[in-house]
């Protein structure tokens, strides 16, 4: 198979940015162009707006906000979120073809991208009416005599968007739609990669619903200094971000000025550690298939995996049949589960990466190239690295590509040691033949999620996000709407 797509279903999606209500292009016309990754064909274009765009759209966030009822009617603001979910489910064939298109991730594997988001939609319109904004806090004594107290929960305010390629759709939702239905306004400033999962959902904001003008507004841009500027600019109140730590720094940087609320949802480098007593047979080709789908662009990845030595070698072998099984190629293929990196670039650098690890003494025993017969496209090969030393820098960067790397330990108190030899604290597995042990080396990790003999700590009910340089705050659960929201604590007369 070569990377010319026989059955391609490559799909361009809107060039437009929409700001106060309008799908428009910037001043002057100038497009950057938008890649296929499994071809390296030019796709489409999307409109490259400037700080100037930016500037206007965060003004048109601010007038809504401070100007329209939108942050006091619940009730509106579920009809909109409803008529959007409603608008997004007809035309989600669409969207699941231009996510391909821009991603390259595999359409076999996009149920998650496409349709968990828009049900995610429909969990916060509904979460977000029926959440108590008002809460009686009871009688305290104070030193003029008794007061009570209520607690009053307000959105944030004008709150910046700034979202990554690897699971656009998705993080697009997730990022703006709690937001929107805690009363905030939005402008969402999607990654320079992907424009148009954005673009598309400006677009049917506009065409399909009742959202005021200025309450959600998408800002297109090839340059990073536009995301900047909305990290920066005082009539924000807010910035959600996911993305890389390095970028997250800048982000926190330009927010600290105008002391900024900031929810960040930053890089991960996470281990696994399977104990003696685990079921390798079903433990590691999970593992194998979380490092490939996707190829490896995801922040929660089991990267490293820490195997007791007395199982090493048994391990190792599970994880090399996995790998070279995987279905890597066209994405449009149904079956296939593994397409091409997004760019040259990250190809490049997952590349660098695995060199890396090679001259720091760890062993390649399954991939580490491009494959022979994927010449076309931002293809790599399935990759096991063993013998990995645990501070070399394929141990502790982020790789986001479909790389594993193996350690071996002596004890369970090493293998905790090793997992916690990071700077980052996103996610993490344990596995084992005993639970109660698993959770008892779950609490000993720094991190903020652990995963259990495959059972997932990631959905939206419960809280998600990292520790240490991986973030700070949280989505998904109670805790990723009150994020959105401010307490106001009120004293009044008993
Ligand atoms: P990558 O480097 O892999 O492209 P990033 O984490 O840097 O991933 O990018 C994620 C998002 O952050 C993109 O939307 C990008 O435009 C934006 N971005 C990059 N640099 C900055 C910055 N200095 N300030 C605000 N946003 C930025």
């Amino acid at each position: 198979m070569t990377g010319v797509q026989s059955e391609s279903g490559v799909l361009a999606g809107d060039e437009r940015m929409l700001i106060d209500g309008e799908l428009q292009q910037t001043a002057g016309g100038v497009m950057f162009d938008v890649v296929h990754p499994a071809t390296e064909q030019v796709a489409g274009q999307a409109t490259d707006g400037t700080v100037s765009d930016m500037t206007r759209a965060v003004g048109a966030a601010r007038r809504a906000f401070d100007t329209t009822h939108w942050s006091r009617d619940t009730e509106f603001r579920h009809h909109c979120l409803v008529q959007l979910a409603d608008a997004l489910e007809a035309q989600k064939e669409r969207l699941r073809r231009i996510l391909v298109t821009e991603v390259g991730c595999p359409i076999s594997v996009t149920g998650s991208q496409i349709d968990e988001p828009i049900n995610e939609l429909r969990h916060w319109a509904e979460h977000g009416r029926t959440f108590p904004y008002e809460i009686d806090n009871g009688v305290h004594e104070t030193p003029l005599g008794p007061a009570r107290r209520k607690i009053f929960y307000e959105p944030a305010g004008v709150v910046g968007a700034i979202t990554p390629w690897n699971v656009p759709f998705y993080l697009n939702i997730a990022e703006t739609m709690p937001a929107l239905m805690a009363g905030n306004t939005v402008v969402l400033k999607p990654a320079q990669l992907t424009p148009w999962s954005g673009s598309e959902l400006g677009r049917i904001v506009a065409e399909e619903t009742d959202i005021p003008p200025g309450v959600f507004n998408v800002v297109l841009s090839n340059a990073n200094e536009v995301g900047a500027a909305l990290s920066a600019d005082p009539r924000v109140d807010m910035i959600t971000f996911t993305g890389s730590t390095t970028t997250g720094r800048a982000i926190l940087g330009a927010a600290a000025p105008t002391v900024k609320k900031t929810l960040l949802e930053l890089g991960g480098k996470s281990a696994h550690i399977v104990l003696d007593d685990a079921d390798l047979s079903s433990a590691l080709p999970l593992a194998a298939m979380m490092a490939c789908v996707m190829s490896g662009q995801s922040c929660i990845l089991s990267s490293r995996i820490l195997l007791p030595r007395s199982r090493y070698d048994e391990g190792v072998d599970i994880l090399k049949a996995s790998m070279q099984g995987f279905p890597i190629g066209d994405p449009w293929t149904p079956g296939i589960m593994q397409g091409p990196q997004i760019s040259a670039t990250q190809r490049a650098k997952v590349l660098g990466l695995i060199a890396s690890g090679v001259d720091s003494g760890a062993r390649v025993v399954t991939g580490g190239g491009v494959p022979a017969n994927l010449p076309v496209g931002y293809y790599v090969q399935p990759t096991l690295l063993v013998d990995v030393d645990p501070n070399s820098p394929v141990a502790q960067e982020e790789i986001f590509g479909p790389v594993l790397a193996v350690t071996a330990y002596d004890s369970e108190d090493e293998a905790i040691g090793i997992a916690n030899n990071s700077i980052y604290g996103l996610s993490g597995e344990v596995s084992s033949g005993d639970v109660d042990r698993a959770v008892a080396v779950a609490r000993r990790m720094r991190t903020g999620n652990v995963t259990i003999n495959g059972k997932s700590h990631f959905g939206i009910g419960s809280p998600f996000g990292g520790i240490k340089q991986s973030g700070l705050g949280r989505r998904n659960g109670e805790e990723g709407f009150k994020e959105y929201l401010e307490s106001k604590t009120v004293g009044m007369p008993v």
